[in-house]
């Protein structure tokens, strides 16, 4: 039997890290076994699905490069792939559940519900329905339609029975039904549950393995009964663990970014954020963790994915960002860095240095990127006019340095220097002032960029070129003067 996985998101927000997540064990899963993947929007909720929300995830799954085979946007046998165009489907099944006498229409007012919610907390009993509209008799339901009462659909819990999940990361795991109150599968307005959509959906799509957020586990049970009473075979089920911040709470906005959409923006690479989402819940054999998305699939298992929770580690996922940088072409860098740029506002400014100076800066500021939008951070040093910090000061204040940078305005090569001839120019510099080298180099960085540290001397002369760097020494040469 091929397999066949689905990632089913809600478009109620952006593509979260879970979600993100869910979809690539799917993706993994399914080219791992030669299968198919299907992408399908859940949006029942109709206050909180929105349009742009879909657009989103769409974008965020492409960006990250999980594609899929039949779904949203790409289609399929199974159209259409969106749960609010097939009301029709669950209706019929529905139906076939009244019909077989597994569901029963519902009269009771939001009221009479809370009430019942009501005295059964004050009981210290866990709130459910408890079936009162379960024995009316035809009459009775005939009288209430025809009042003009819009009844919900309940699905009749059978009683006394145990289900147990048999879960592929987690277990059989045991549910006692009498805990489970009769749930409605359609709302009066037509509109189908979660439990109930996604069992419909994932029998006609025939999905094989339902791999998604340990937080449906509760809900599995429901859809077991369910696909009993409809007479299909349940898919296998795989619960991945929640994803914690580093304090073990759940994941959530106080940890940072949790959409997708946000460290695409702050420039991480897709490839490093799907690396690191891998390793959130999955262990490849042996020790490598920097993994291509091909040498995942080839070590994807289920059997690999740990059952306690997985907690996401910022620091690892900013190193494993620097790994991929390193792998990068300066030409690839590049043409990454632009949209960067342009939004820390520097387009103009890099158009002005031309082609080949912009790759002596990528060269110069590439091993201090943590992410790509740190760019805006490096080019404020290059762009910006000279403001000297407290650290620079004081080396501008040492005895010597206004010979050095006196020495070094006069020789300055021009007016745009390769980097080689800038290296030999700091060489020879270092020679005609008889100073050991940091004396020389380190009042010129504090007189050049204003700080101590920062991408390397040659570098920074080539790129600004004779002119601009005169101008800042002589700005220096002020301040070091008083
Ligand atoms: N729409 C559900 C969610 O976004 C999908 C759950 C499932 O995969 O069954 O959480």
């Amino acid at each position: 039997m091929k397999v066949r996985v689905r990632f089913a998101p809600s478009p109620t927000g952006p593509l979260h890290i879970g979600g993100a997540r869910s979809a690539l064990f799917n993706f993994l899963y399914a080219r791992k076994m030669g299968g198919e993947f299907i992408v399908r929007f859940e949006d029942t909720d109709l206050e909180r699905s929105r349009p742009e929300f879909e657009q989103e995830i769409i974008e965020s799954l492409e960006w990250l490069g999980l594609s899929w085979d039949e779904g949203v946007k790409v289609g399929g046998p199974h159209e259409p792939y969106r749960q609010t165009e097939r009301l029709d489907t669950y209706r019929e099944r529905a139906e076939q559940l009244l019909a077989t006498g597994w569901a029963y229409p519902c009269f009771c007012t939001e009221a009479e519900l809370e009430e019942e919610r009501n005295e059964l907390l004050r009981r210290g009993e866990m709130p459910r329905y408890l079936g009162r509209c379960r024995h009316l008799s035809p009459e009775e339901r005939r009288v209430k339609l025809a009042d003009g009462i819009k009844p919900t659909i309940r699905f009749q819990v059978p009683r006394g029975r145990v289900y147990v999940v048999e879960d592929l990361v987690r277990g059989n795991v045991a549910f006692e039904s009498d805990n489970v109150g009769d749930f409605i599968i359609m709302k009066s307005d037509g509109i189908p549950t979660y439990n109930f959509a996604v069992v419909v959906d994932d029998s006609l799509m025939g999905v094989t393995h339902v791999i998604r957020a340990e937080e449906h586990l509760s809900n599995t049970p429901r859809q077991l009964m369910l696909y009993e009473a409809l007479g299909i075979t349940p898919p296998q089920f795989a619960h991945v663990s929640l994803i914690l911040g580093q304090d073990r709470q759940k994941m959530s906005k106080r940890h940072g970014a949790t959409s997708v959409i946000q460290y695409r923006q702050r420039g991480y690479l897709p490839e490093a954020l799907v690396n690191f989402l891998a390793l959130l819940g999955w262990a490849p054999e042996g020790e490598e963790e920097i993994l291509s998305l091909e040498e995942m699939i080839q070590a994807f298992s289920l059997d690999r994915v740990a059952k306690n929770p997985a907690v996401f580690d910022m620091d690892k996922l900013n190193w494993m960002n620097q790994q991929y940088l390193k792998g990068k072409s300066v030409t690839e860098l590049k043409e990454l860095l632009r949209p960067y740029i342009e939004e820390a506002g520097y387009s103009q400014w890099i158009t002005s240095l031309g082609e080949a100076r912009y790759e002596l800066l990528v060269e110069a500021v590439r091993d201090y990127l943590v992410c790509l939008a740190d760019i805006g951070e490096y080019l404020g040093v290059f762009a910006s006019d000279l403001a000297i910090d407290v650290e620079a000061a004081e080396i501008l204040q040492e005895s010597g340095v206004i010979q050095v940078l006196e020495l070094c305005r006069d020789r300055l090569p021009g007016p745009f220097p390769e980097l080689e001839e800038s290296k030999k120019f700091l060489k020879s510099l270092v020679k005609e002032a008889k100073l050991p080298a940091k004396k020389v180099y380190m009042p010129l960085r504090a007189a050049l960029t204003g700080h101590t540290r920062g991408p390397e001397l040659p570098y920074l002369i080539s790129i600004w070129g004779r002119e601009e760097c005169r101008k800042r020494l002589n700005v220096a040469l002020g301040w070091a003067k008083g």
